[in-house]
């Protein structure tokens, strides 16, 4: 042996810290206590307990997909993965693509169908706006293709497509495949996958579903799943091969193994979404988020994107001249034990409202982080005025039944 094991290596004990920092940005997001202890589980990947569970995990999927497809897959990887999955299996070399871009993750969809072979027209939307079902309809008008991509919430810069359903509704007049990124936003406000008409929906682990990251799924329509049939040209993963991977979902067979820790990972984040029932889920997301959203502009901070554009479930709080985002992130860490998102583009810094980020008490915690590092760094901030905003928010939206049943219905 010419290699000689390393030394210094420090144990996890000494590296990590003993309180686990609050995670509160773009994700991954904290798990519960229930989701950990099933990550921590190996079983057989291919016994009649995972067979049993698999199922379970599907006939979850289609409660928190809104659909009943038969075409629901998990994929070992990143929500990048999953949306791979979708798009390399929906598009054939030449295919024509329109692909909505709103940001960094949506033009990640549009890279993946160039990757492809996809002909692929960008539909550039400004960074701080959400698409218009009238531009979607001028582009599908001039190119008509055979496939739409469009996320639900861009978490880079914050933005929400929340036209998305009647963006859907013109997709269909052009008879066009629709692919929906909802990474970030699925179990954290409504997306109606049937009713919509949507061919494919995306999701990772580690976001709206507080699981871990590494395990994703898909859901494809029976349109899709149709193409996906009849494709003229192989598929160039064969890890991503939905062909492939419905041996192991839906047939009880062997594609690759299973990751079984995430698979049990991700059951239990759905169980625990079915146990809460979406309804719920939605009215704690929107709660929890309007009330952060009140407190950040109520301590003196702006918000990045206009509420009408606003997405819920990533927050972007614009920084104040002279303060360095590399700093406050750092401080909030270092003294308080709140990590948060800096961005890609806009001057913003970014908190997650997904899953067991949205508790009450967490919200404070970060709400009271990023003020306190902000002042610290002598930032004009009203820490208490903030609070004492979050805290209204909160009891208005408790008390007012009505106006809370309006909103979720609104954004349905
Ligand atoms: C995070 C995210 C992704 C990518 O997920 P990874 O797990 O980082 O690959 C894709 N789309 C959206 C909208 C996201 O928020």
């Amino acid at each position: 042996m010419s290699i000689c094991a390393p030394r210094n290596i420090e144990t996890l004990d000494s590296i990590l810290p003993d309180e686990p920092l609050l995670m509160m940005g773009a994700g991954p997001v904290p798990i519960p206590a229930r989701v950990a202890a099933a990550n921590s589980i190996v079983i057989n990947h291919l016994g009649d307990t995972m067979a049993q569970i698999i199922d379970q995990v599907k006939s979850m999927s289609s409660y928190v997909f809104q659909t009943n497809s038969a075409r629901i897959l998990g994929v070992a990887g990143p929500g990048s993965a999953a949306m791979e999955m979708a798009v390399a299996n929906l598009v054939e070399p030449g295919d024509r693509c329109v692909c909505v871009c709103n940001g960094f993750f949506s033009n990640r969809l549009a890279d993946m169908a160039e990757r492809s072979g996809g002909v692929v027209n960008r539909l550039h939307v400004k960074p701080d706006a959400s698409a218009t079902a009238l531009s979607v309809r001028q582009y599908l008008e001039e190119y008509n293709p055979k496939i739409l991509t469009i996320v639900q919430g861009e978490t880079s810069n914050t933005v929400c497509n929340t036209d998305l359903a009647d963006i859907c509704k013109v997709a269909k007049e052009y008879n066009c495949l629709i692919v929906v990124d909802a990474v970030c936003t699925l179990s954290t406000m409504p997306l109606n996958m049937d009713e919509w008409q949507i061919d494919a929906v995306i999701t990772g682990g580690q976001k709206g579903l507080s699981s871990i990251p590494g395990v994703s799924l898909v859901a494809f329509s029976e349109t899709a799943w149709h193409h996906i049939q009849k494709r003229k040209t192989p598929m160039q993963h064969w890890c991503l091969d939905a062909k492939l991977a419905d041996q192991f979902w839906y047939q009880k067979s062997y594609h690759y193994t299973a990751p079984v820790s995430g698979v049990l990972a991700i059951h239990e984040a759905l169980r625990l979404v079915c146990d809460e029932t979406l309804p719920a889920r939605f009215k704690r997301h929107l709660r929890s988020s309007l009330a952060f959203q009140a407190g950040v502009e109520g301590m003196g901070l702006s918000l990045y994107v206009q509420q009408a554009h606003r997405l819920n479930s990533v927050v972007g709080i614009c920084v104040p001249n002279g303060i360095e985002k590399a700093t406050l992130l750092q401080t909030m860490s270092n003294r308080y034990r709140v990590e948060i998102s800096g961005s890609f583009g806009a001057n913003i810094v970014r908190v997650g409202q997904m899953g067991e980020q949205c508790r009450a008490h967490n919200i404070f915690r970060t709400l009271h982080a990023l003020g306190a590092a902000m002042s610290s760094m002598s930032a004009k901030v009203d820490v208490p005025a903030g609070v004492s905003a979050l805290e209204k928010s909160l009891q208005l939206f408790d008390a007012d039944v009505g106006y809370t049943e309006l909103k979720i219905e609104s954004s349905a």
